[in-house]
């Protein structure tokens, strides 16, 4: 909530959120480099977090420094000076990007990112700061971001605990207060889920509303790009800088910039100050609320839609009947593109080569031996086979072919409902290590966030509360998952805010930050 911004309490400065920075700033009353050297010094206070792969203090100043230069000549631009950091799938000129491989360790991009020059300092960019760049699962493989080359990192509500993923740095370093919004991608949930994990809020827009230029490609026809925050209002703020058509993505949407904060005030008809939702129908898929639903998801998602009634929503029942098939789709149409995306990375063209070998072929063998870890090479290997002669039909097309059922189930849902509410993951944050060696145990878990994603929907992770534990144990964050239909993130970011305005459970700060 941003009703502090420039109230001049004693607040300390990183327990601001987008928003009410943007509002401190603006005022002079901190300046962008001041800004920029307070979180990058928490940055380093927390290093044992391990959100952050990449951090590079005077390319950070740098871009301070423009930002308060521009500030000083009257420029205005909403985000001037407010301090972000990417996730590491976006490539970067200032700092490496590895995509938490070893495959791209050390990596520079003589280019950045769509998504990040918009942001960014530079020309036509909304002059936000960088300060880094954010641990993620390896190729933005995994829900746990223990698959990183770099290393785990530790969720702030519990430090023996994962944070979700893959963006798992950018949620977690969002919890622990290190900067007030990061950006993400989703392919199946990798935004959505680590911010149910970590309690903050998070934002995927519909496919292709961000530009997928210099995103380091995991499934190009599911990728996209999206903004974690602590409020709705933060993301708004974010998402209205980062998206837009860009040439250079063919599958880029070609609307005209959004005001996503325009839209999320936007009054509903008949709407007053204490209903500020009235009439909005919200569809509960009663595929996302099976009987053996956790109690520990469900009874907070079940207050946070109480609390939508509160505020007059309708909650209606709908049903999404190939739920449980979006797994194996999912799993079938990723592996199958990433087959074919990662094989640029090969010792020749991109990434890591082996230091030994006999001819090229071993060159190539050993190198991707080498820089690949076992979730990427187990995912090229099931793309490889669903694509080669002989399994195409039976498992790619078929799988193209449910995808388009799931994306049908939906719009017969969206003539009952405008929104659709449901879980974002079926636990809590695991123990860190907790998974092992099973991928169709942490398949499964993504359960409720493939569906969006086939669809290419718009879909959040709203912060719901915090499941009830043992006395003495940590609180563990749980987010209510919201998905809208085609481009009705306005709608979406609307829910949420109103949520957001009447309870607390997004502005919590994990014992210790
Ligand atoms: N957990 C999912 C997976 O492992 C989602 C990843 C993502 O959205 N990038 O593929």
């Amino acid at each position: 909530m941003s009703g502090d911004a420039g109230s001049g309490a004693p607040q300390a400065l990183h327990a601001l959120g987008v928003a009410a920075l943007a509002a401190r700033l603006r005022a002079r009353e901190v300046s962008a480099v001041e800004l920029a050297q307070a979180l990058l010094a928490r940055i380093d206070a927390h290093a044992g977090l391990n959100a952050f792969v990449a951090r590079d203090e005077e390319a950070t100043l740098v871009q301070a420094r423009e930002a308060d230069a521009r500030r000083a000549q009257g420029d205005a631009a909403p985000l001037l000076g407010v301090p972000i950091a990417h996730k590491d799938v976006f490539v970067t000129r200032e700092w490496p990007t590895s995509a938490g491989s070893k495959m791209l360790q050390g990596y520079l991009s003589p280019f950045d990112a769509t998504v990040v020059a918009r942001l960014g300092s530079g020309a036509g960019g909304a002059g936000c700061v960088s300060l880094g760049k954010l641990n993620c699962d390896e190729f933005a493989m995994g829900s746990t971001n223990e698959s990183s080359f770099y290393g785990a990192v530790r969720n702030p509500w519990d430090r023996e605990r994962v944070p979700g993923g893959s963006s798992g740095g950018s949620a977690a370093a969002v919890a622990a207060r290190l900067l007030p919004a990061a950006t993400g991608t989703d392919t199946g949930g990798s935004i959505r889920q680590p911010s149910s994990f970590c309690g903050t809020t998070g934002i995927k827009p519909t496919y292709g509303v961000c530009s997928r230029h210099g995103i380091i490609a995991y499934a190009s026809s599911f990728d996209q790009a999206g903004a974690i925050a602590r409020s709705a209002e933060d993301c708004a703020l974010l998402l209205s800088a980062m998206s837009g058509f860009d040439p250079r993505d063919a599958t880029s949407v070609e609307q005209p910039p959004q005001d996503y904060v325009a839209a999320m005030r936007q009054r509903r008809e008949g709407a007053s100050a204490a209903r500020p939702l009235a009439g909005l129908r919200v569809g509960l898929p009663r595929e996302f609320f099976p009987a053996q639903l956790a109690d520990e998801v469900q009874a907070p998602v079940r207050a946070a839609l109480s609390e939508l009634e509160k505020l007059g929503a309708v909650l209606v029942d709908v049903s999404l009947p190939r739920t449980e098939l979006s797994i194996p789709v999912y799993y079938v149409l990723t592996p199958a593109e990433a087959s074919s995306n990662l094989s640029r990375f090969d010792g020749v063209r991109y990434g890591h080569r082996a230091a030994q070998f006999g001819d090229l072929l071993d060159m190539y063998r050993k190198s991707r031996a080498e820089g690949f870890g076992a979730e990427v090479k187990r995912r090229i290997m099931i793309g490889t086979y669903v694509l080669s002669h002989g399994y195409y039909d039976a498992y790619y097309l078929q799988a193209q072919k449910l995808r388009r059922m799931v994306a049908d189930d939906f719009q017969a849902c969206f003539g009952a409902c405008e929104l659709i509410a449901g879980p974002v993951a079926p636990a809590v944050a695991g123990r860190l290590g907790e998974q092992g060696d099973d991928p169709v145990q942490a398949y499964l878990a993504d359960i409720f966030t493939l569906p969006a994603s086939l669809a290419g929907l718009p879909a959040m992770s709203v912060p719901a509360g915090f499941a009830r534990r043992a006395p003495g144990q940590a609180e563990l964050p749980v987010g209510l998952q919201l998905i809208g239909n085609y481009f009705r993130e306005g709608a979406l970011l609307h829910a949420a805010h109103a949520l957001q305005q009447a309870t607390d459970w997004h502005a919590r700060a994990p014992a210790g930050y």
